[in-house]
């Protein structure tokens, strides 16, 4: 039986939701407020990206910090068990990371990797979208 009252179940859910604002979706909602139209996780191109703007030839990826291995607090953390197997899954994903990069610019495509850290900072994280994405001021 559940422990819990309909009401307090249903806060709980609430809060549990409230805190689902991934970084990706921060920087959906940003770029959709500028009024920018974007395609997402264009499955055709390499490493399948966050955000594409197809017209602008230009791309945005949202890398969570521990998966992609940034060079900050949250992604020089390291996991409590597994520690081998989760820093060679790290290093394939670098690496992948660092080859579809290469791929799209050959390809002629603007590439802005966002970092989950940089998402963080909501005043920084527009200064370094708008510059990107080219907002005139
Ligand atoms: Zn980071």
């Amino acid at each position: 039986m559940d422990c819990f009252t309909k009401d307090e179940r249903s806060a709980i859910m609430r809060k549990v939701r409230s805190k689902d604002t991934t970084p990706e979706k921060k920087v959906r909602s940003y770029i959709h407020r500028l009024g920018f139209r974007f395609r997402l996780h264009n499955e055709k191109l390499p490493g399948k990206p966050d955000l594409v703007f197809a017209r602008k030839k230009k791309i945005i990826f949202v890398h969570g910090c521990f998966w992609h291995g940034h060079d900050c607090k949250a992604g020089r953390k390291k996991p409590k068990s597994n520690v081998e197997y989760w820093g060679k899954k790290i290093q394939r994903n670098l690496e992948r990371d660092k080859l579809n990069l290469e791929i799209l610019k050959k390809m002629n495509w603007e590439v802005l990797v966002i970092w989950e850290c940089e998402t963080k900072d909501e005043s920084r994280l527009s200064v370094i979208i708008e510059e990107f994405i080219g907002v005139k001021k």
